[in-house]
């Protein structure tokens, strides 16, 4: 176990699977009510260490409960997710709730609306329990942007969860919630996933409605859910997934029965390894867990092969031109004028503009700003950001390429374990790096799994990303099945 002596306090047992906590609920052994009050509970008692909750929305959650316990009463249908406790990341928003983005620019706004993934799943009888820390506007990899403070990972409290999403996966990993929302822009579900030893997803661009998310990259962006078990976190994209009117890029694709692929056997399906995943830079535990991960799935029947993703060199410069650009767009509109924070000390309304900026944004936000309106200014367009787009082009083709061979590729998610609080803050071009597996993935829009596949002889877990072709999410979440199941 981790050297960390809080550890054992934070750490608890798996809570029942999604299908165990329906039964209990339709029965009536369990009731919604009570669920969400334990939940409250330990959160009081674990959050000031973690500090993984933002803001709680416990009256909603509380009248969401009412109404499941009451249906289950009735004998009446129950969704999917019936009185089951949700925690969503501080960039999706909720009707009347604080949504911060962890940012300071965005103190004191209440949005008038519930994103589609919310309402997706308070349709399906989630209860909500609250906003949930995050890197600010989902930039990093550690958690540490965020203007309200680090999250701490449950594994290890001297370490961080990963980044952006890292209160997401660290509230599973803690069980602050039986599942949470996260988005993932070049990784930020994956990553945190694999730091705390949780199940993370990145749906395919489009799967699920980015209608209600505070905008980082709008090509990248991508909302996806976070469970302690790959069967759960099928459901629960099962639950968000599909076309919404109200985002123009999402997919008109009928949403398949997820859990039920999941539970396909992988046998006979055909495995790819990327070498480029695999050379400098990656620890050596990881890179042990994750061949062992790989032995488990030929033990499974899969068949095991190379593929090839040679431009997989290119994809951190060309991720952090597009991401910054888009950003730099999209971070426009925080001018202190409708949204947030502004600054009380300013003469005249470019003054206002200036100061409400520069004292309500973080500094890796202004370097991203920095960085994504350099790469679009005349003169640099086509340096920079139409090169970086010919290069996803390439990466995305790259891909398909290899999916015509295999029907899955399996990677380590990140080159190493939860990396220590403070470790990586000084230096900028490191943080950048310990997304080197994830954003190619982004940056050609395929879908993909993070699942636990081992952990360091310290006691830190390692996960495996399993990558699979444009809206093909079921292969992913078999093949993680396999993986997890191989584990018990
Ligand atoms: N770590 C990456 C970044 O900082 C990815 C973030 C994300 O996926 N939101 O941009």
């Amino acid at each position: 176990m981790p050297s960390d002596a809080n550890t054992a306090e934070n750490y608890v047992e798996t809570p029942k699977t999604l299908t165990e906590l329906h039964a209990e609920i339709a029965a009536g052994r369990t009731r919604a009510a009570d669920l969400a009050a334990s939940y409250y509970e330990r959160i009081a008692a674990v959050n000031p260490r973690l500090n993984v909750y933002l803001g709680l929305t416990k009256e909603r959650a509380m009248e969401q409960a009412a109404r499941v316990d009451a249906a289950a009463a009735k004998g009446d249908p129950l969704g999917p997710l019936a009185g089951v406790p949700v925690g969503i990341k501080d960039v999706l928003v909720m009707k009347g709730a604080p949504a911060t983005a962890g940012s300071k620019i965005l103190e004191g706004y209440r949005p008038p609306y519930d994103a589609t993934p919310v309402s997706k799943l308070e349709a399906a009888g989630a209860v909500l329990l609250g906003k949930i820390n995050c890197d600010e506007f989902a930039m990093g990899s550690s958690n540490e942007n965020s203007a309200y403070g680090p999250v701490r990972n449950p594994v290890d409290t001297g370490r961080v969860p990963g980044g952006s999403s890292g209160g997401s996966a660290a509230a599973v990993a803690a069980n602050m919630a039986v599942a949470t929302l996260g988005t993932d822009t070049g990784g930020s579900i994956r990553q945190p996933a694999s730091f705390c030893g949780v199940v993370g997803v990145l749906p395919t661009y489009g799967r699920v409605s980015r209608y209600g998310l505070i905008a980082f990259a709008s090509s990248l962006d991508r909302v996806g859910p976070f469970a302690a078990n790959v069967r759960d976190a099928a459901t629960l994209l099962g639950v968000i997934a599909g076309y919404d009117p109200k985002d123009a890029t999402s997919s008109p694709a009928p949403v398949p029965d997820y859990a039920a692929e999941s539970d396909r056997p992988v046998e006979g399906l055909r495995i790819g390894v990327p070498a480029e995943y695999f050379g400098e830079g990656l620890d050596s535990e990881v890179r042990a867990a994750i061949e062992k991960g790989i032995e488990s799935l030929k033990a499974a029947g899969c068949a095991v092969k190379p593929v090839s993703l040679p431009t997989t060199k290119y994809a951190i410069p060309t991720y952090y031109l597009v991401a910054t650009a888009e950003a730099s767009a999209n971070l426009a509109r925080f001018d202190g004028v409708r949204y947030g924070y502004r600054s009380p000390s300013s003469a005249n309304l470019a003054d206002m503009y200036r100061h409400s900026r520069d004292e309500g944004f973080g500094a890796e936000v202004k370097r991203r700003i920095l960085l994504g309106t350099y790469a679009l200014s005349a003169g640099y367009y086509d340096a920079y950001y139409l090169k970086a787009q010919q290069v996803r082009r390439l990466l995305a083709e790259e891909f398909l390429r290899a999916f015509a061979e295999v029907d899955a590729i399996v990677t380590p998610t990140a080159p190493m374990p939860a990396f220590k609080l403070g470790e990586k803050t000084g230096d900028p071009l490191a943080m950048y790096l310990a997304d080197i597996y994830t954003v190619t993935a982004s940056l050609a829009g395929i879908c993909g799994v993070s699942v636990p596949c081992g952990t360091t002889k310290a006691g830190l877990p390692v996960g495996m990303q399993v990558l699979a072709a444009h809206l093909n999410e079921g292969t992913a979440f078999r093949v993680a099945r396999a993986v997890e199941a191989a584990r018990r």
